[in-house]
């Protein structure tokens, strides 16, 4: 759901000025509009009670050279500016028409001078949030009345951004040639932060047997302190070691020699009670898992 009011902009009228959309499952748009009048507070507050007197209120009235903002009604219902062209109520087409009425002349293009500011940004704000694209699907409005577009399928069938000039049934050329690019740099998309990282859970050391049987058929008869996997052979020695079967003062090498062997043996015949075969030659994952379990590693084949 997109934001209905805006929190930044005066309200005009009582608030309620159309009814609900007729196509609330075409894409939304905006209808940029200008009230070829004068800008200033004298002209918004004369404009914005005459487009009450004659029944054509958009939903937005908006000063370029003050960044004043008023609503008269909410977004996702029409507004009245439109003309109806016989086939289509234009007012009530897509899944919000937002028509902004800004105070100016189409012959006098509003992003010539215009001084936005946060109110605009906040006008932004609340047409994206009804997914409305920053884009103009039939370009830029017109420069002058006699170069107007208006497709009846684009507008039936493309969201985003149309002037009054691009608006099927009607004859009007509003709001002149704006700079389109000029309107959406105004306000720039505010790009979602980034989702937090989950803060990593500390990994426990992860042991293969595969390494382990590697690193003995390899360290045992090469010179002292050969090392074939010390990273995983050290988190044994650290175990072996917490079990008393490898003397504290050992240096844990990395490497899998006769005395980390013996002191394996020990643990697999004292602690899991193992004998014979079971109890010596090549390590197994039943015991390496045991080992595991009582010293904060994982073993794995
Ligand atoms: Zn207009």
């Amino acid at each position: 759901m997109g934001e209905i009011w805006i929190k930044e902009a005066e309200r005009l009228g009582d608030g309620s000025i159309g009814g609900a959309m007729d196509t609330p499952s075409a894409p939304p748009r905006v209808v940029w509009h200008t009230t070829e009048s004068g800008t200033g507070n004298a002209s918004f507050d004369a404009v914005g009670k005459y487009l009450i007197s004659i029944s054509a209120e958009p939903h937005i009235l908006y000063d370029p050279t003050t960044d004043r903002l008023a609503q008269y009604g909410p977004l996702n219902q029409s507004a009245r500016a439109l003309k109806n062209d016989g086939l289509t109520r234009t007012n009530r087409t897509g899944r919000v028409c937002i028509q902004i009425e800004v105070l100016g002349k189409a012959s006098a293009p509003f992003t010539k001078t215009w001084k936005p500011g946060p109110n605009f940004k906040a006008l932004m704000r609340a047409i994206r949030s009804w997914g409305v694209p920053d884009v103009f699907p039939m370009g830029k409005p017109a420069a002058k009345a006699s170069a107007t577009v208006r497709s009846r399928t684009t507008w039936a069938t493309e969201g985003g951004h149309y002037g009054h000039c691009n608006v099927p049934g009607n004859d009007h050329w509003d709001p002149g040639a704006i700079d389109t690019r000029a309107l959406f740099a105004a306000a720039p998309r505010t790009s979602t932060p980034p989702a937090p990282k989950p803060t990593p859970k500390p990994s426990k050391p992860v042991v293969s047997v595969a390494h382990l049987n590697a690193a003995r058929a390899k360290d045992i008869p090469a010179a002292t302190g050969h090392t074939t996997y010390p990273a995983e052979v050290m988190v044994v020695e650290a175990a072996l070691k917490a079990e008393g079967f490898l003397n504290p003062l050992y240096a844990s090498d990395g490497s899998w020699g006769t005395t980390t062997e013996k002191a394996f043996a020990r643990f697999r015949r004292e602690v899991l009670h193992l004998t014979g075969d079971d109890a010596t030659g090549s390590v197994g994952l039943y015991s390496l898992t045991q080992l595991a379990s009582r010293h904060g590693f994982t073993a794995k084949a």
